[in-house]
């Protein structure tokens, strides 16, 4: 394990379970071996954050006053644990952070994944969530190593509102540049992330249209949830699904677009003369737990079966203590069998969990 970060010591951090209960010794490698949790959800989308560093201090998202707080596993160490949720039925791995392109490495990693092969022996659907700052030097070599998709975190289109969220200047210039140059590496489709918040930079909607459709981008608004390392979010300052489709389509006629999964998280709308598409995450006022098919894996090798989670479980301490990878393998079917049916966002006695979005992965 590297140790990025001096702090800890103090930090409170979710309960991690004990080890009671672990039966590893009864598993029995089975080729058909499938996560599947106890609601009959089948879990295929791995995020793993592998870094806890952030080069933004993002103001919704992080206070300002604290770095990473959590430590990073070393690349191998993630490749192993990666290639047993792969021949657990992982298909689809989005790499993450902290902000992932800062992780020494990174290109050799997604080298790393670009080999693997699921059981059936199909490529795994690789992905990575960035806020684009590093991705005008990296799209090219991302690309090359095996990457399929970019998403770029981006919270307004006009560069005094970009930096003032950031707290970075000249980040809104690098960020362009660097959807620029994912868009030109074949990183496709590129998709764009917005967070709304009312009062804040929901004045950027309409701008958002326009940007979609001019960049050749895919913008998808991401309702705000209680994930953020100060306390800002009520749940009127989430913009709802709602009016940000009545706020675009008053300027420009959407129309709604099938899913093209069961488990996409995005509603889809195009515009009415077929020229672009933006997206809108709603976690919020339309929870979409019930189609649920992801599981998390955090900087220091955690597992957290949701977002919300109160309580994480520490897979990485198990590696390290010499488990084998049947018994990880058995530890993590057993894991993922209890995720959670839903959050509960809003309703009384929601409890917001220790890590943030930034020290979760997002
Ligand atoms: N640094 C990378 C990036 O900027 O995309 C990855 C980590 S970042 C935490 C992942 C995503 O989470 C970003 O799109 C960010 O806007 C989003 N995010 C952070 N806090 C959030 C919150 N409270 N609600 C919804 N999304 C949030």
């Amino acid at each position: 394990m590297v140790n990025t970060h001096t702090a800890g010591a103090n930090i409170p951090v979710e309960p991690t379970e004990n080890d009671a209960g672990v039966n590893s010794s009864a598993y029995q490698p089975r080729p058909t071996a499938r996560l599947t949790d106890s609601l009959g959800r089948v879990i295929h989308d791995l995020r793993v954050s592998i870094t806890d560093r952030c080069n933004y201090k993002c103001v919704y998202c992080r206070t300002g006053n604290s770095g990473a707080r959590y430590s990073e596993l070393s690349s191998d160490e993630y490749l192993r644990l990666i290639g047993i949720f792969v021949s657990l039925g992982i298909t689809k791995v989005r790499l993450t952070g902290g902000e992932p392109l800062l992780r020494r490495g990174v290109v050799e990693m997604v080298q790393a994944l670009a080999n693997l092969r699921t059981p059936g022996g199909d490529r795994l659907d690789l992905a990575l969530t960035t806020n684009g700052h590093l991705l005008g030097q990296l799209a090219a070599p991302l690309r090359d190593a095996g990457l399929d998709r970019v998403t770029v975190s981006m919270d307004a289109v006009d560069a005094p509102t970009f930096e003032r969220i950031t707290r970075v200047p000249g980040s809104f210039a690098a960020v362009l540049a660097g959807i620029r140059a994912a868009r030109s590496a074949g990183l496709a489709p590129l998709k764009i992330n917005c967070v709304l918040l009312r009062g804040f930079n929901d004045d950027q909607i309409e701008s958002f249209a326009h940007f979609a459709r001019r960049e050749g981008v895919v913008v998808r608004f991401i309702e705000f949830m209680p994930l953020e390392e100060g306390r800002l979010w009520t749940p009127e300052i989430v913009v709802p699904l709602k009016e940000i489709v009545q706020r675009i389509g008053r300027v420009m006629p959407l129309v709604e677009l099938a899913p093209r999964e069961a488990s996409e998280t995005a509603r889809r709308y195009g515009f009415e003369d077929g020229f672009g598409e933006i997206g809108i995450i709603a976690p919020v006022s339309q929870a979409f737990c019930g189609a649920c098919s992801r599981v998390r894996l955090t900087s220091d090798g955690k597992i957290r079966t949701c977002l919300f989670s109160q309580v994480e479980h520490d897979l990485y301490g198990r590696m390290r203590a010499g488990a084998s990878d049947a018994e990880l393998s058995a530890y993590i079917l057993r894991i993922v069998q209890g995720k959670e049916a839903r959050h509960h966002i809003g309703e009384p006695g929601f409890l917001k969990p220790s890590r943030s979005m930034v020290h979760i992965g997002g």
